[in-house]
């Protein structure tokens, strides 16, 4: 059997034809068309599908199911994406729909859950129960697979890790609460730090590597002037660390997982760099020093959204 898993970006969309052990045989993306509406967002995400069955010489009969991966909330008893960020899902039966065009098990989730499903399944957190995986970004992501299925809370907003408040009176988030960790641990956040220092110290190499123009800073701009030995730049991380630290200590403490991966654009950083300084932190705030949370980097990248949305039906 195979499964089908789509991976719903606000700029792009990638279906994978994925089999039993999540492979992804077959892929296929192409831009969003902001002129959609929801309903034709769906039609053509059913489009997609058996377009990609076809490329793959794939019976519709031999799939098993569809699953739907979305930055939102959804809810996938009920077959619906409650909302989602930049996007036109407004309450949309997405299921329903889908289903007039092909009529397949439809499964939805949120784009982080899938992230933490495909790692699960095959990627770096296999073999691993409880398995939390971060994701880096814009904000802060986060799944978990407990006892193999995916952790949603009682109505699908469960691990929403990027809004636990780590400073009571910090700074501002787009949630409305203050001092959340996303606005300290995500990329977004690496990027305001690595400004921020730059303003201070004119003479930092990140400087130079951002042609003297700081709103040209990216999260890779204080990893590469640290790697050359810049004071600054080491402020930056050892700042961004910090902040990062505390919330995974918070999930290690309250959850313990076996395993938490990073995943997105800031997990690429080099060990030395980033993991290695990383993992002493959280262990110094560990409770239970005998039993350590393994910290890695995700393995499978942007995949892990296919992946997941693919093997969704085995673990809901
Ligand atoms: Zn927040």
């Amino acid at each position: 059997m195979y499964y089908i898993g789509i991976d719903v970006g606000g700029t792009n969309l990638v279906a994978g034809l994925v089999n039993e052990a999540g492979r992804i045989l077959d892929k296929v993306n192409h831009p969003v068309d902001k002129a959609m509406s929801a309903e034709e967002l769906c039609l053509d995400l059913a489009r997609m599908s058996k377009k990609l069955c076809e490329m793959g010489s794939v019976d519709f009969s031999q799939i098993e199911a569809v699953g739907v991966g979305l930055p939102g909330l959804v809810d996938n008893g009920a077959g619906v994406v409650v909302q989602t960020v930049n996007m036109a899902f407004d309450n949309t039966p997405l299921r329903e729909i889908f289903q007039r065009e092909w009529d397949v098990p439809v499964f939805l989730g949120n784009d982080a859950n899938c992230a933490a499903a495909g790692e699960y399944w095959a990627g770096a957190a296999k073999g691993c129960d409880p398995a939390v995986v971060v994701t880096l970004g814009t904000g802060i992501g986060g799944g978990m697979v407990a006892n193999g299925k995916v952790f949603t809370g009682f109505a699908n907003s469960g691990m929403e890790v990027g809004h636990m408040i780590v400073h009571p009176n910090g700074v501002l988030c787009s949630c409305g609460n203050r001092g959340c960790w996303e606005q300290y641990g995500s990329a977004t956040a690496l990027i305001r730090l690595t400004q921020l220092e730059m303003e201070r110290d004119r003479d930092s190499a990140m400087w130079e590597l951002c042609e003297g123009d700081r709103f040209k800073a990216q999260g890779r701009t204080p990893f590469a002037a640290a790697r050359q030995g810049d004071p600054a730049a080491k402020r930056v991380l050892a700042a961004y660390l910090q902040g990062l630290s505390v919330g995974i200590i918070n999930l290690v403490n309250i959850l313990q997982p076996e395993i938490i991966c990073l995943g997105g654009g800031v997990s690429g950083a080099e060990d030395d760099l980033l993991l290695e300084p990383l993992r002493e932190l959280v262990i110094q705030g560990t409770f239970d020093k005998n039993n350590p949370t393994r910290l890695e980097r995700a393995s499978l990248g942007n995949d892990a959204g296919v992946v997941g949305a693919a093997l969704l039906c085995n673990m809901l």
